[in-house]
């Protein structure tokens, strides 16, 4: 397709300056300039309904996060070897949403470090580096996180995959597995494996929504017979809740609470502080002490003082807000529309979701399950020029991926809906 000349012209000054396959959305990517709520606006004033951003957690540019960033810049904004009780407020008030074990936390910029310390935490206690991930996640793009990756796997990496084993990504809807037995299964395989390899075993490293796998439907408590085949093994879970958590999927403040299992280690990023690059590792005080014992670590950013106001803001709004209930209301909402449009079409193969994290796998046929990628691309594009952001994801590329704003209301959703209804009407399943 011809891009309109302002855009070719941007696409080709990042590439000059950024370098190649710096990845952007759509066969026209959005030029945007300004958000607020759920909106965004592009450079020619045109306004699009926002359905796939969980950064700006609770709005784009929400006012009290924006305000408590700048009061605490204009006071302090400093490196993280002073005292100073933001981290500490913050820490405590985080800390208080986990299980009573989990009270010790490491401030992070990113998801991707959380994930590396984490990893490095399962080391420092197992002593152990052999690390099992599904064969279709994503954790982050470190050296050593980059290597858990299976698709686009980096060619570079030191070698650090020789640590890492992965099991089939739960699919719900091709290879049911009711009550999580068969990935404990495939968890025990690896870790017998590793073992008999000499690596040893550290830690099982998981999304508990499986939210990069496409988010299958799981029973409440599907994870905890991987935990037991872990614990027993002498190893530890890791939740990586960097896109599942802070109250998204409506039913519980973090996702592996609905698994019913607590992790010994919790990793948080992408929504923490609502586009401020903030993440974290939530731990054990043991954990944490082996970790701090073993490798000294300091990090010069995380844990700032605007970090944690703006963090903490965030705390604020979800609470006083009841933004997590408000998730629960209209991800219900949004799943019987989805309901309504699968009676209309059969495309559409399976329906996913809970909260605020929502979507559905297209099919070319439901009898063969056979993936329609190439038509959920054409889809997602379509939505886009009718000003409806969202994208997909999954092994296969072809679940819908529609994870909004917190703040995304039923008549959002009807938007997203009523547009989406005249997308699939008007869209040949075949090219
Ligand atoms: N974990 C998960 C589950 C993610 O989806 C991502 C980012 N997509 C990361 C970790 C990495 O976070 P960051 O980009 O902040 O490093």
């Amino acid at each position: 397709m011809t891009l309109p000349s302002a855009s070719a012209a941007l696409i080709e000054r990042r590439a000059r300056l950024l370098g190649p396959n710096v990845a952007t959305f759509y066969d026209e990517p959005v030029h945007v300039v300004k958000g607020e709520g759920v909106w965004l606006w592009d450079a020619d004033g045109r306004k699009y309904l926002d359905c796939y951003n969980n950064v700006p957690h609770v709005g784009h540019c929400n006012e009290r996060v924006v305000e408590a960033i700048c009061q605490q810049a204009r006071r302090l904004n400093t490196h993280t070897r002073y005292l100073h009780d933001g981290i500490l407020d913050y820490i405590e008030r985080l800390t208080a949403t986990f299980d009573r074990s989990l009270s010790t936390a490491i401030m992070t910029c990113t998801g991707s470090e959380a994930n590396d310390i984490a990893l490095r935490m399962a080391e420092s206690m197992t002593g152990k580096r052999g690390i099992i991930a599904t064969d279709a996640t994503y954790h982050g793009n470190t050296a050593l996180v980059s290597q858990l990756s299976r698709s686009n796997i980096p060619e570079v990496g030191f070698g650090l995959d020789q640590y890492f084993r992965h099991v089939p990504a739960p699919d719900s809807y091709r290879n049911p597995d009711p009550d999580g037995a068969l990935f404990a299964q495939a968890v025990a395989e690896q870790i017998a494996e590793l073992q008999a390899s000499g690596i040893g075993f550290a830690a099982l490293i998981v999304c508990p929504f499986f939210l990069n796998e496409g988010f299958p439907t799981q029973a409440d408590g599907w994870l905890k017979p991987a935990a037991e085949v872990v614990r027993k093994a002498g190893g530890l879970l890791i939740c990586d809740e960097v896109q599942s958590g802070f109250g998204r999927i409506g039913s519980h403040f973090w996702a592996h609470q609905k698994q019913g299992v607590v992790p010994d280690i919790v990793v948080l990023g992408k929504p923490m502080a609502n586009g401020h690059p903030v993440g974290a590792v939530v731990t054990t005080p043991e954990i944490m002490a082996g970790f701090r014992t073993a490798f000294r670590y300091f990090n010069t950013f995380g844990g700032n003082p605007v970090s944690c106001a703006a963090a903490m803001a965030v705390l604020d709004e979800l609470q006083d807000r009841d933004l997590m209930a408000h998730a629960a209301r209209v991800g219900a909402y949004a799943h019987e529309r989805l309901k309504a449009l699968a009676q209309k079409y059969d495309v559409i193969g399976d329906l996913r979701g809970s909260g605020m994290v929502f979507g559905a796998e297209m099919v070319l046929d439901r009898e063969s399950k056979a993936p329609a990628s190439e038509f959920t691309d054409r889809v997602i594009n379509k939505m886009r020029q009718r000003g409806i952001i969202h994208s997909k994801l999954g092994r296969h590329k072809n679940t819908l991926k529609i994870r909004p704003p917190m703040p995304f209301g039923t008549e959002h959703a009807d938007l997203l809906f009523d547009t989406l209804d005249a997308v699939l009407a008007e869209t040949p399943l075949a090219a």
